[in-house]
């Protein structure tokens, strides 16, 4: 016996003989105890009736497959008026009734199931030596998730919906904030389940949710003595969504006010409108590789003088920090590598460029005819080559640049403009929006409110909420105003804690990511299992 010590297997086995083999090592036990107790009346007995043998899989040693083969017995029951005639001896220490598998290796299957699924589990554990088909697996996960027992409630939950196909679909998820797990999954997101839940799990202080009046509703109906908390950046998207909404509605004078701005640009200057007039400035990039151009052509410089006091090359190169290589390169250029492309040589279109461009100017702007014309002429050249240079001749045409220019900001980028801090704006940009916000009365009233609500929503400012709201009444946003106002106290809420439902958001990618790994064929309860933290 004390050659298999260092085998861990239960007091009540006695292992007989261990036997390797390339892939596997079967190791043969037998019981140490062979009286047992019948399972119905529970009187032991020792009366053998027969060898009974278990064949279990176990945890794999050494990259081999491990099989432990076990001699139990079947033994007869004597007492008299017992229905029982005989049983056998259970394994209960190692498996389950009926189990090909011990205990410890159903744990380990769980643990894959939960990390990877069915399919991809099944694969896994192949590679691991412990093969099983991905229906047991599916099967071990859901077996262990209906017996469980749900978890205490959280002090602080979140809640938020989550599509099970978008636009269609919906659950709920349930995490708790403190640990950032996810506590349950709902199938849907009416206010009844939420509610409940919430009924079934007492003891909730705070929970941080959307903006949903379901949401809200249930959490007043199943836990009424818990604080809410409405998440900021669902405000600030729903209020987004509605300016931008309102902002639309002003296309017309924005593009009027925007023509007028370039007009004058193009006056003022007397230059052609720059296509970035609304946009900031891209001269930072261009100035960074300026800079780095110049600081080039000074090391080059110094190289050059090193050369001519007759340092060796290698000197010259530890000198001023450049490989010899490089070195021996900008020698043999003459100059320091300018990084620009090379000039491409004249292609075949070169001798008919002039004719191209008086055909331009006649005003005929068809690839199709001027490369006929060229052909006619002796071009031999193919049509994409004509195109290609009709395509860059347009985009670098004065007339198709100003009227590129011409377009203005509208929706999202009208109203981030609206927004955005007057200080950071470029000057033409701060001329459209104030010219723009003079126009519209109506306009100027909702941004300025818009820009409140978001100064108290995102760096909570020392406006107060009610009055806030009170004055988004006169606004173009009114009709989203009431709807705050019934949901005022979590607002409030929202700015003096620091709860928000961003790990929901966090928990919700990974339930994609787990719900897309399955190929969208897993049912509710195989994604919840895999959702739901292991035990
Ligand atoms: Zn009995």
């Amino acid at each position: 016996m004390s050659r298999f010590r260092c085998l861990d297997l239960p007091p009540s086995l006695v292992v007989d003989q261990v036997t390797p083999s390339d892939n596997t090592v079967q190791i043969e036990a037998s019981l140490r105890d062979r009286s047992a107790v019948c399972p119905d009346c529970h009187i032991r007995t020792q009366r053998i009736h027969s060898l009974y043998r278990r064949t279990l899989s176990d945890l794999p040693w050494q990259g081999r497959r491990v099989t432990l083969r076990v001699s139990s017995f079947r033994l007869y029951c004597n007492t008299a008026g017992c229905r029982r005639r005989t049983f056998v001896i259970p394994l209960s220490d190692m498996t389950v009734p009926y189990g090909r598998h011990t205990m410890r290796l159903t744990d380990l299957h769980h643990y894959v199931a939960h990390a990877l699924g069915g399919s991809a589990g099944e694969r896994m554990a192949e590679r691991l030596r412990c093969p099983v088909s991905a229906d047991t697996l599916i099967r071990r996960l859901l077996s262990r998730m209906s017996g469980k027992p749900s978890a205490r409630s959280p002090r602080v939950l979140g809640v938020d919906d989550w599509a099970w196909r978008r636009g269609h679909h919906y659950g709920t998820i349930l995490v708790d904030l403190e640990k950032n797990d996810v506590v349950n999954l709902l199938p849907d997101r009416q206010a009844d389940t939420l509610a409940a839940w919430l009924v079934q799990n007492p003891g909730i202080e705070i929970i941080a949710r959307d903006r949903a009046g379901a949401y809200a509703d249930a959490c007043y109906r199943g836990a009424p003595s818990a604080v809410q908390v409405t998440d900021r950046w669902h405000l600030l998207r729903n209020l987004s969504d509605a300016f931008v909404a309102v902002v639309d509605r002003y296309a017309r004078t924005a593009t009027k006010i925007s023509q007028k701005l370039c007009q004058s640009v193009s006056t003022d200057t007397g230059m052609r409108a720059q296509p970035s007039c609304l946009q900031k400035a891209q001269a930072p990039t261009r100035n960074a590789s300026q800079a780095a151009q110049s600081r080039r052509e000074t090391r080059f410089n110094e190289a050059l003088a090193l050369k001519a006091e007759g340092h060796g090359l290698q000197a010259i190169a530890d000198m001023i920090g450049v490989e010899r290589k490089t070195l021996r390169r900008w020698f043999r250029l003459g100059h320091a590598p300018t990084w620009k492309r090379t000039t491409t040589k004249p292609g075949i279109l070169a001798p008919y460029t002039d004719y191209l461009d008086r055909r331009w100017h006649e005003g005929c702007h068809t690839a199709a005819t001027l490369w006929r014309e060229l052909v006619s002429q002796g071009f031999t050249g193919k049509y994409g080559i004509v195109w290609k240079w009709l395509t860059i001749r347009q985009a670098t045409s004065p007339q198709q640049r100003s009227r590129r220019h011409a377009v203005p900001p509208l929706g999202r980028k009208l109203a981030r403009l609206l927004l955005t801090d007057p200080g950071t704006l470029a000057d033409q940009q701060t001329l459209f929006v104030r010219e723009l916000l003079a126009a519209e009365p109506q306009l100027e009233k909702t941004t300025s409110w818009v820009r409140k609500m978001q100064n108290l929503l995102c760096r909570k400012s020392e406006d107060n909420l009610r009055l806030l709201l009170k004055a988004g009444r006169d606004t173009l946003l009114s009709r989203l105003v009431p709807a705050l106002e019934r949901d005022a106290a979590a607002i409030q809420a929202s700015l003096v804690t620091s709860w928000t439902t961003s790990p929901v958001e966090g928990q919700i990618s990974r339930l994609k990511m787990i719900k897309r790994t399955m190929f969208g064929r897993a049912g509710f309860e195989l994604l919840r299992a895999r959702v739901l933290p292991i035990s």
